[in-house]
């Protein structure tokens, strides 16, 4: 696999960062992460504008402009060869000897770009079955509109889950559900889509903000607030969004089955219209 190293496109073997680089010292950066379908990009200047404000909220510029990225992004995808996958971007303040206070602001970024090939990205069966949702306290820090590469909590979140049995957890704060551990989260009643109303507490996901364009498009009905997991799991269906997963149905919440345990109608329909409209728009 060919890999993006501040500036070098090179052989993953080859590619090194600094052990003083404060992404690994003091998880002191971002990532995005855009899929691609059929060999182009979906929703990427969205993903480029949050990485800015992300960066920004970190007191970080741009490491080079949007058309640039693109550039690279393109070119990974290309040389690797991806018809359908992902591709990740990375961006820290830099190496610098340890020290808590930020290095000068000319110390140089680490700007790190991969690939993840995905044949049948769209494809995925796991839209067919549905995912089964624990529920876990939310751990994180209350920044979690900054897409940062401190991923631990919801790292152990996967985990916990995988070893009840489920796909996936969901994070609950005050009672209310925030969102998934690498998705945001949804569910539906009497037709009305209802998903946690954006604020520090959660990330302002590109695949959320796409979907509930399509879905105030399609004439459904958009409700957005906090929910609890009683309200959850009396919901008639239920579906997280990112940019790996699109639109995943929910068909259980801490063992209860919503509606009849399948996919919902309304899931399967937002999925379907985020993937042809987002494919037409691909770059
Ligand atoms: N929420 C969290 C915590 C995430 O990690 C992600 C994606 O990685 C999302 C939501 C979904 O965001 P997006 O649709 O931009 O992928």
């Amino acid at each position: 696999r060919i890999v993006y190293v501040n500036g070098a496109f090179v052989p993953e073997a080859e590619a090194t960062v600094s052990v003083f680089d404060r992404g690994f010292l003091f998880a002191d950066g971002v990532y995005e992460v855009t899929s691609v379908l059929s060999g182009k990009l979906l929703d990427f200047d969205g993903h480029a504008r949050r990485l800015e404000r992300s960066l920004a909220e970190l007191d970080m510029p741009m490491p080079m402009t949007q058309d640039a990225l693109l550039e690279v992004h393109r070119r990974l995808v290309a040389e690797n060869g991806i018809e359908d996958g992902l591709v990740y971007l990375q961006v820290t303040r830099g190496a610098a000897d340890r020290d808590f206070a930020y290095p000068p602001k000319d110390t140089p970024q680490t700007v790190v770009l991969f690939t993840q090939s995905k044949p049948g990205l769209a494809d995925n069966p796991a839209a067919q079955t549905g995912l089964k949702i624990v529920t876990l306290p939310d751990l994180r820090w209350d920044r979690r509109d900054i897409k940062t590469v401190q991923l631990l909590y919801p790292s152990m979140g996967k985990m916990a889950a995988k070893a009840q049995g489920a796909d996936d957890a969901w994070m609950v704060e005050d009672g209310v559900v925030t969102e998934g551990t690498s998705n945001n989260a949804y569910i539906v009643k009497d037709g009305t889509i209802v998903t946690r109303h954006l604020g520090n507490e959660i990330l302002h996901g590109i695949t959320r903000a796409a979907v509930l364009r399509f879905a105030q498009e399609a004439q459904m009905k958009v409700e957005e607030r906090a929910f609890s997991v009683e309200e959850a799991q009396d919901a008639d269906e239920a579906f997280v969004t990112s940019a790996s997963a699109f639109v995943m149905p929910v068909v259980e919440i801490d063992g209860a089955a919503l509606g009849n345990g399948t996919p919902g109608p309304i899931a399967k329909r937002l999925r379907e219209i985020y993937l042809d409209e987002s494919r037409k728009t691909a770059v």
